[in-house]
């Protein structure tokens, strides 16, 4: 099955995309615009990524105390990148935008990701810098950096880590001071003068646009020269590398960021990852020491402003997941229609004497590539669904979330996308619970993929020689950037489904239910059905359980397992009403007959993991809780 079909088959016949064009936002559009888009980076991505995705992984890139260097194919396929206007597709037409749905937006990215996540300068970083922009910068500002970030003349990044503080945010030390007296009439922006070490940062030098326009979390001191604690001191900054006048020209003036060096990471090598210094004084701006940077938004607004960006951008990194795994199943199933070894078991065992069969043709191959199916297929599926959410909170309807406006579904399946217009306010209340997994499902079972997909190839993909072990390696770091896995968990079960009086989970149980009513009539799905409620129900009474004695210590020493299996019932949720919708297409379709056994698989093999993932969170074990010290 191509990898095409399967994105048109969830656009087109599951989520119902063509029907956005009711939205006046996306008037203009078709199913010929959309298609076009996707054409143009299918072919973008065939043509300019997928050729380099192994030169990105040898030829690291490489500092020579002046410049970093990066190989010219990936000069080439970010210049093809920038130019086939996906930095601001889903922008105003005014801006140069298409008004392009984020749903379509993210579907035609993946087509980059799988080819090469490393190739191409990254540029969902340098969109989502810039759509921060266009949400909480000034006129002057969207101006000055979003337009030209847009355009791929800048690019951007996003500073939050410091050595020190990775999860915890509150504590960086970053400081920021007015510059001058007169620093609050700049016209591009309150200046401040920014001192501090930013660590980890993607894509922090490079040579691949004329400026980087860095955003910046940092605090601003108190008038005793105190930090503020805790994440209210922090602001937000636009620091460009190189400082520009109001009209966007460089002014050739160098801001004082300094490389201090590279990380040298085990994937993910074409994006330069990188420790900046600010305002170490290695290049003074007007005589001194202090890096220039224009506040955005107010005061101890910072993580405000960058959370705004927090639901594209852990869908960007679900969907970026999804695709290295996508890319291993590919990979893999190739190699296994094509790998002789070994003999069938027949009725009486093994027969020597008959030829080998090719792996594919053994059960546990198949095992191993159905995993692998449900896994990526799933992961895509949800990813599409939670941009097409956003979309519904972006140009929907607003409604009051009631039970009855998750009801009456359209056709044969609760259709996620084939139901009513969802509205805003359910929009935002699903997303709220879903974001956690769209992040972290993918990251963690699209890796598994990715080792299914070695596995597949024995000995062979333990080599360098085959894909597949870059891709198991350029996904391990999906788990730990945009919040680690046990940071999501938290936010899953210490904020995302208590908050509001549960009414996150509630409208997800009631969605849920909707695909179960509808899957029960259609043949084969009944029994998974039942198993759908039972599953949403035990999650609902394991989210009691957890929170019963009401100590966060408690309830929260088993948030992992816990986000687990919330996402092993999201993701069974999913596949049931995928399965619901393709069983309404030809049968004899081997894409239908595909969908249907991923549906099986999920149900039959990997729905029961919840029983012992479960089990520790209802019984709030305390077995990691109390585990001292010195017994490890
Ligand atoms: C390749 C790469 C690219 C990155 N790109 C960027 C970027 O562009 N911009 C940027 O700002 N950052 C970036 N990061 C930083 C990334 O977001 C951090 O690495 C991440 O937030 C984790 O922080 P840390 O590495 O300091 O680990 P720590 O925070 O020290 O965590 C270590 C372990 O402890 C656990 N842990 C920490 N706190 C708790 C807690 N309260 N409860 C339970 N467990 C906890 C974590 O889950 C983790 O398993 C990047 C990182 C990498 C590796």
């Amino acid at each position: 099955m191509s990898y095409r079909r399967t994105v048109d088959f969830l656009l087109y016949d599951w989520l119902d995309v063509e029907s956005l064009r009711s939205r006046p936002r996306f008037a203009d559009h078709s199913r010929e615009t959309f298609d076009a888009v996707i054409d143009t980076c299918e072919r973008i991505a065939r043509e300019k990524f997928a050729p380099f995705n192994r030169l990105a992984d040898t030829e690291e890139p490489w500092f020579d105390g002046e410049k970093v260097h990066l190989p010219a194919a990936s000069h080439e396929a970010a210049r093809a990148y920038f130019e086939s206007g996906m930095l601001a597709a889903a922008q105003d037409y005014e801006l140069g935008g298409m008004q392009l749905p984020c749903v379509v937006e993210m579907a035609a990215h993946s087509f980059f990701s799988k080819a090469s996540i490393g190739v191409g300068g990254g540029g969902m970083l340098t969109s989502g810098n810039a759509n921060l922009l266009m949400a909480h910068g000034t006129t002057m500002q969207q101006e000055v950096f979003a337009k030209n970030e847009f355009s791929g003349r800048f690019a951007g990044t996003m500073c939050l880590s410091e050595p020190q503080a990775g999860s915890s945010l509150s504590d960086i030390v970053t400081r920021a001071v007015p510059d001058g007296a007169d620093f609050e009439s700049d016209p591009l922006g309150p200046r401040y003068r920014l001192a501090g070490n930013k660590m980890w940062i993607s894509n922090g030098e490079h040579e691949l646009t004329e400026n980087i326009v860095h955003l910046v979390l940092a605090k601003i001191p108190r008038a005793d020269g105190k930090l503020v604690p805790g994440t209210r001191g922090i602001s937000l900054f636009i620091v460009p590398k190189k400082l520009v006048d109001e009209s966007g020209r460089l002014t050739g003036e160098r801001n004082d960021v300094a490389l201090a060096g590279l990380n040298h990471k085990l994937g993910y090598r074409g994006i330069p990852n990188t420790l900046l210094n600010f305002g170490e004084g290695r290049h003074p701006v007007r005589g001194s020491a202090g890096a220039i940077g224009y506040l955005v938004g107010s005061p101890g607004e910072g993580l405000r402003c960058m959370f705004h960006m927090m639901n594209e951008a852990r869908i960007a990194v679900g969907l970026g997941a999804t695709m290295l795994g996508m890319a291993g199943y590919e990979a893999s199933l190739e190699y296994a229609k094509n790998r002789p070894q070994g003999r069938p078991i027949g009725p009486g065992g093994k027969d020597p004497s008959r030829p080998p069969v090719r792996i594919i043709e053994h059960a546990d191959v198949k095992r191993m590539l159905l995993a692998q199916k449900s896994y990526c297929e799933g992961a895509l599926a949800l990813e599409l669904y939670c941009a097409r959410l956003v979309d519904e909170l972006h140009t929907g309807e607003d409604e009051a979330p009631t039970l009855a406006s998750v009801a009456a579904p359209r056709g044969g399946a609760a259709g996620l996308g084939s139901g009513p217009a969802p509205g805003r306010s359910r929009a935002r209340l699903l997303l709220e619970v879903l974001t956690p997994i769209a992040k972290s499902w993918p990251s963690e079972w699209c890796l598994e993929a990715n080792s299914l997909a070695i596995q597949v190839l024995g000995g062979y993909g333990y080599t360098r020689e085959f894909p597949v072990e870059q891709y198991w390696r350029d996904n391990r770091l999906n788990m730990i950037h945009e919040g680690t896995h046990g940071i999501q968990a938290l936010d899953l079960l210490g904020r995302k489904v208590v908050m509001d009086g549960g009414a996150g989970l509630e409208m997800l149980r009631a969605t849920m239910a909707d695909t179960a009513r509808a899957a029960a009539g259609v043949e084969h799905l009944a029994g998974h059905a039942q198993a759908l409620l039972a599953a949403v129900d035990r999650i609902v009474g394991a989210t009691r359980a957890a929170w019963s004695t009401g100590s966060p210590e408690e309830a929260l020493a088993n948030a992992t397992p816990y986000l687990q299996a919330f996402g092993h019932v999201v993701l069974t949720w999913i596949w049931l009403d995928v399965a619901a919708r393709a069983a309404r297409q030809p049968a004899g379709d081997p894409a239908v007959a595909g969908r249907l056994a991923a549906c099986r698989y999920f149900f039959h093999y990997e729905l029961p993991r919840i029983d012992a993932w479960l089990g520790v969170v209802e019984s709030r074990d305390d077995t990691c809780r109390t585990m001292s010290e010195d017994a490890f």
